[in-house]
């Protein structure tokens, strides 16, 4: 269900997913302010609290007696960060909407740059492109240029190889991705596969504010696994790939079989037997589980669970629409964590 209400009232939306980030949000808010402030536009930061279990809830409240532009969604647990996102997409009521890390690692001065852009070029879509990562860890470098040269070669071309999330978007494009019935879309690589007129702004990829990485080596991975399900079926191609080269194999150990026969050479011992039989167990294993990948993700389709549920939103007039389109009226503000 879509709110028809007052869409236009707003320019920006800028909306943050936070998870544990008491640490870093005086800083980012503090850096954030000014630039918004300075655009000349009417704007509302949205602020997706992803069930974080620290003091960020209470921080932002607080911020916000300061910052009235500043809402909170926050979410009754933590969801993710593409779940979180996609929890900001739907409550951000801006023209444009630009998604950015809280930690600073993007800077939100290139904000003003990807709007000026969007409107001079006429542009649906202008993504962050790092530049620079040299403030990243090697592992994470290789690791995440492993990950975008794969996703190049699945979704296309199209994806580029150093955008992450930090991209403004245009109130059509919100929308497309709002209507997705997709349960794990990767916005990183859904966005461009979608063909909006596009372009791109550089910037350096600074370190991490303060805190720690809320993306530990799980989570990338969660996120690989999306990513190449969600655009390819090549994995189950891999089975059948399995199949036919250990067929070939089994029909050359049946020709040799036949021959040391023929030739009365005793085949010495069982070792052979028991070789192909652990491969062949093998082999239909992981087919088993590359199909059991695509089942899981259809199953999970199919109940249509919410990804996310909101439980208050600070902008009050407004009821809160869940994913599965009933309403919730806000009662009461929890003003601490
Ligand atoms: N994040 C989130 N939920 C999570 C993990 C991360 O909302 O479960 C947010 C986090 O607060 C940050 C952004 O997603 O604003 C990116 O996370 P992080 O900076 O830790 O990732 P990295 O930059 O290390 O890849
Ligand atoms: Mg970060």
């Amino acid at each position: 269900m879509r709110r028809d209400f007052a869409l236009s009232a707003l320019t920006l939306s800028v909306v943050t997913p936070m998870y544990n980030e008491r640490e870093a949000v005086d800083h980012f808010v503090a850096r954030l302010r000014p630039v918004l402030d300075g655009l000349g536009v009417s704007y509302e930061v949205v602020a997706v609290d992803d069930g974080s279990r620290d003091e960020t809830v209470a921080r932002v409240l607080e911020l916000r007696k300061d910052w009235p532009q500043l809402r909170l969604v926050k979410l009754r647990r933590n969801v993710g960060h593409q779940s979180a996102l996609a929890a900001g997409l739907r409550s951000a009521r801006g023209d444009y909407v630009v998604s950015i890390d809280a930690d600073l690692q993007d800077p939100p001065e290139v904000i003003g740059e990807m709007l000026a852009k969007a409107r001079d070029e006429d542009l649906d879509v202008v993504y962050g492109v790092r530049n620079d990562r040299t403030t990243d860890t090697a592992f994470k470098r290789s690791t995440a240029g492993a990950y975008y040269w794969l996703m190049r070669k699945l979704v296309g071309p199209w994806v580029s190889g150093q955008a992450g999330d930090f991209r403004l978007m245009s109130r059509p494009v919100v929308d497309t991705l709002n209507d997705l019935p997709e349960q794990q879309p990767v916005y990183r690589l859904v966005v461009p596969s979608l063909g909006f007129p596009s372009g791109e702004v550089g910037y350096v990829r600074a370190e991490r504010v303060a805190g720690e990485t809320k993306y530990p080596l799980t989570k990338m991975i969660k996120l690989s696994v999306d990513s190449v399900t969600g655009f390819s079926a090549a994995p189950l191609k891999v089975a059948t790939w399995l199949g036919l080269i250990t067929f070939m194999v089994c029909l050359g150990l049946i020709v040799s079989g036949i021959g040391a026969w023929a030739f009365g050479v005793t085949v010495p011992g069982w070792t052979s037997l028991y070789i192909a039989v652990l491969l062949l167990g093998a082999v239909q294993l992981i087919c088993l589980g590359l199909l059991g990948e695509y089942v899981g993700r259809i199953y999970a389709a199919t109940q249509r669970r919410p990804r996310f549920l909101i439980a208050f939103d600070t902008d009050q007039e407004e009821p809160v629409i869940n994913r599965n389109g009933s309403e919730t009226v806000p009662t009461e503000l929890v003003t601490h964590g």
